[in-house]
């Protein structure tokens, strides 16, 4: 996708830098058999393409990428599929703006 002066966003979002957290994951999956359609949503919905589907057909997130838009809070907090935090201070995205 391209903005009006030609930029694509995803050239925009690669500007962005992320520090990792390791080992603190600031959102987790609840343990499921079968995704629930609130799960397999996030799927298409998060715009850092952080949950996939495993070889299990379970739904897994890797949230290091995550530009805490609130998509997935919104859709799956609620529903209990999901645990969302902010990242710990000083971790997380780090947005790059202009
Ligand atoms: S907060 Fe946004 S970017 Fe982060 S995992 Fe959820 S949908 Fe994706």
């Amino acid at each position: 996708m391209s903005t009006e002066t030609g930029v694509r966003v995803e050239d925009k979002l690669y500007q962005n830098r992320y520090l990792v957290d390791a080992g603190q994951a600031h959102i987790k999956v609840k343990p499921h058999s079968k995704p629930s359609p609130a799960l397999l949503s996030l799927i298409k919905a998060c715009p850092a393409h952080c949950y996939e589907i495993n070889s299990n057909g379970q739904v897994e997130v890797a949230p290091d990428g995550c530009m805490e838009c609130g998509t997935c809070r919104v859709i799956a907090e609620g529903t209990g599929d999901i645990e969302w935090n902010y990242p710990r201070g000083g971790y997380g995205v780090l947005f790059k703006f202009g």
